[in-house]
């Protein structure tokens, strides 16, 4: 044997869900920038990849963005499937960001997500506009108790809680077994396949 050390310990899907405007883009950007790899052009795919060390951990992160998709709502059970956690963001300056989340995106995730388990992290953006504000922490507090998420509130702009977003939800991915199973290093699986071989109407889970 070479002895070859494995690139990484887990590998995860995160998706960032949400309206057009909230900063889904800016935040994934800001998270990633320093060290990204851009896949996009090559597999046709809108998701960044991003290497951070964790508990301990070596993980490879593989976020998707709807590339604007959203606005058309279009997103198909192909964007959902395999995921182990998912960013759920609304502007904290724009109210129906924020009911939207319950009305149409969680309706959305129940249909497609595959995975019980599945960790969901709701994230308040744009708190630096705080003359803006009209949803309150309280609000997404509120909110995250009732839909059983973590929360926390952020500006991709400033940078402020960008970083911790993302620990916090790997953090409690690396709590689950069935997540931890799912994106460890031996499972063969294929995210980055967008189109499954089957019909994409099909929402049986492959979870
Ligand atoms: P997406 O459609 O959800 O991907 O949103 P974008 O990332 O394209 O952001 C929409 C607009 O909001 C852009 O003009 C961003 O520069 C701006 N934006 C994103 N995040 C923040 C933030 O934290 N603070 C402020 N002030 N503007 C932001």
């Amino acid at each position: 044997s070479s002895g070859a050390v494995p690139e990484f310990d887990y590998l995860f899907k995160l998706l960032m869900i949400g309206d057009s405007g909230v900063g889904k883009s800016t935040l994934l950007l800001s998270f990633t920038s320093d060290t990204f790899e851009d896949l996009s052009p090559t597999i046709g795919v809108d998701f960044k990849v991003k290497h951070v060390t964790v508990g301990g951990k070596k993980l490879k992160l593989a976020i998707w963005d709807t590339a604007g998709q959203e606005r058309f709502r279009t997103l198909t059970s192909s964007y959902y499937r395999g995921a182990q956690g998912i960013i759920m963001v609304y502007d904290v300056t724009r109210r129906e960001t924020f009911t939207n989340l319950s009305d149409i995106w969680g309706k959305e995730i129940d249909l497609y997500s595959t995975n019980q388990d599945c960790i969901k992290m709701l994230v308040g953006n744009k708190v630096d506009k705080e003359s803006e504000r009209v949803v309150s922490k309280k609000e997404g507090i509120d909110f995250a108790r009732e839909y059983g998420c973590l929360f926390i509130e952020c500006s991709a702009k400033t940078r402020v809680n960008v970083e911790q977003c993302f620990e916090e939800l790997v953090l409690k991915i690396l709590e689950t077994p069935s997540l931890l199973a799912e994106g460890s290093a031996g499972v063969k699986k294929n995210i980055f396949r967008q189109k499954p071989p089957e019909s994409d109407a099909s929402t049986s889970g492959c979870c």
